[in-house]
């Protein structure tokens, strides 16, 4: 029995190692056959037992076959982060201790790093000393979490407790957020009970940013939503002046910074970030740019207790001790043990290492822009971290480009929609992006522009 698990896991080895060595090699998106194999998964569950290894044989086969190369340096496509060695190898030791990080006594190791790694981040992001972090899935989840705090503590100033009377009598709550907020934002909105005709659109400028003037009254029963790093052109809202704005009449301010707030650990961009620490509450995704794999978001909140009181759960058998308990900061209970990654890979990088992967991803960004002009596409808005937008004289051709990128086998990203147009979205976001892969992916682009 042992025998063969030690032999199963070496045939994993096996297989993701070959992955990896083909990782430059393989086609950013899968081929239309390698798409057309994945059919010999459309079959109805087996009657008899199947031989473990065959299974990840198939796997390796057809699985592998059907990924996208996002570890691979050419893979361009939404914020899909790359993945560094120290996150890979950290995950299998993880995934081989199988822990519950619900509680404390579920496991100690996931509380401490947890811990750790809430510390680390308040510290290298600036934040204000005991801000909480809770560990989830993603930015998504991350921002519900924020929202859901937000809405306990609005309601409590008026002696309101949501989790006792729920919403149907509930005071007024206000939400404040630009045209260009996240679709995850509306979303996450949705599930505390606001919806789309509740929602107070701000308009925004040609970068995406929140135009500040056009911010309406605030008081003290509004959620303002800002962001640090639009998904399309990658600008930021003015984070220090509307957080001003907020807190000087106790409206609650949310930063959601998904891939942006890693400004902040670098001195080079954190001047795009300032003001953070007077947000009350902010969220991001490791899994983006820190590239340490998925999945691995974190939400900060200010105030402990507005977190840990919207996120309350109790049962006879949930024993809170005086050691962290992670559920306390979350919406699950049962979770993998995602900070233990993390902590892997903030021990590794540490400060100077976080801040050279933000510069480098950035630098990189800033390459990739320049040649794309020279080229003779046009820029979107101005670059200002690893995000940017494109697109030709005619719509046309701009649809023609992104096609031929996408089937180029060489590179790929994806298209969006600025301001009624088509543009193509870029964004470099994968640790292992050389200059090279940057050269490869401008050639194709090249031959893009003077074909189509
Ligand atoms: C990616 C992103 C999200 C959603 O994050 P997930 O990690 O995919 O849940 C939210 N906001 C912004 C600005 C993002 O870029």
């Amino acid at each position: 029995m042992m025998e063969n698990y030690l032999e199963l896991l070496e045939l994993a080895k096996t297989y993701s190692m070959e992955y990896i060595e083909k990782i430059s090699e393989k086609k950013p998106f899968p081929s239309k056959s390698e798409i057309q194999n994945l059919e010999i998964f459309d079959q109805p569950i087996a009657q008899n037992t199947m031989d473990e290894k065959d299974v990840l044989r198939q796997l390796h086969k057809y699985g592998a076959a059907g990924t996208t190369a996002q570890n691979g340096g050419r893979y361009f496509g939404y914020v899909n982060g790359g993945l560094l060695p120290i996150a890979h190898a950290a995950e299998w030791l993880v995934d081989t201790w199988n822990q519950n990080t619900a509680l404390y006594t579920m496991s100690p190791t996931a509380s401490k790093l947890e811990e750790i790694c809430e510390k680390w981040l308040v510290d290298l992001l600036g934040l204000k000393k005991g801000t909480v972090a809770g560990f989830v899935t993603g930015s998504a989840n991350a921002l519900l979490c924020a929202f859901l705090a937000a809405r306990h503590d609005i309601f409590k100033k008026k002696n309101y407790d949501v989790r006792i009377e729920g919403m149907r009598n509930a005071p007024k709550m206000r939400v404040v957020t630009g045209s260009q907020t996240h679709a995850t934002v509306k979303k996450a909105l949705s599930i505390i009970g606001i919806g789309e005709n509740d929602i107070e659109i701000v308009p925004v400028d040609n970068n995406g940013s929140i135009l500040v003037d056009q911010i309406p009254t605030l008081d003290e029963s509004t959620l303002v939503i800002i962001q640090a790093g639009n998904v399309n052109g990658g600008g930021f809202d003015a984070i220090n002046e509307i957080c001003d704005m907020a807190n000087q009449v106790g409206a609650w301010i949310h930063v959601d910074g998904a891939f942006g707030l890693w400004a902040q650990t670098s001195k080079k961009y954190n001047y795009l970030t300032k003001g953070i620490e007077k947000a009350d509450s902010c969220s991001m995704d490791a899994h983006k740019t820190l590239n340490a794999g998925y999945d691995s978001g974190i939400v900060f909140c200010k105030n402990r207790h507005s977190l840990a009181e919207a996120l309350q759960a109790s049962g006879e058998y949930l024993q809170f001790g005086e050691n962290r308990d992670g559920m306390q900061y979350v919406t699950e209970m049962s979770r993998r043990g995602r900070a233990i990654v993390l902590w892997a890979v903030l021990a590794q990088l540490g400060k100077d290492g976080v801040e050279q992967l933000i510069n480098k991803l950035c630098e990189h960004t800033d390459y990739f822009a320049n040649n794309l002009k020279n080229i003779g596409f046009k820029l979107v808005c101005p670059v200002s971290f690893n995000q940017f937008m494109i697109k030709c004289d005619s719509e046309e051709k701009t649809n023609n480009v992104l096609s031929y990128v996408q089937n180029s086998g060489i590179c790929w990203c994806g298209g969006s929609r600025w301001q009624g147009e088509s543009v193509i979205r870029i964004s470099v976001c994968s640790e292992s992006t050389s200059k090279k892969d940057l050269d490869q992916s401008l050639s194709v682009f090249e031959s893009a522009f003077n074909l189509t």
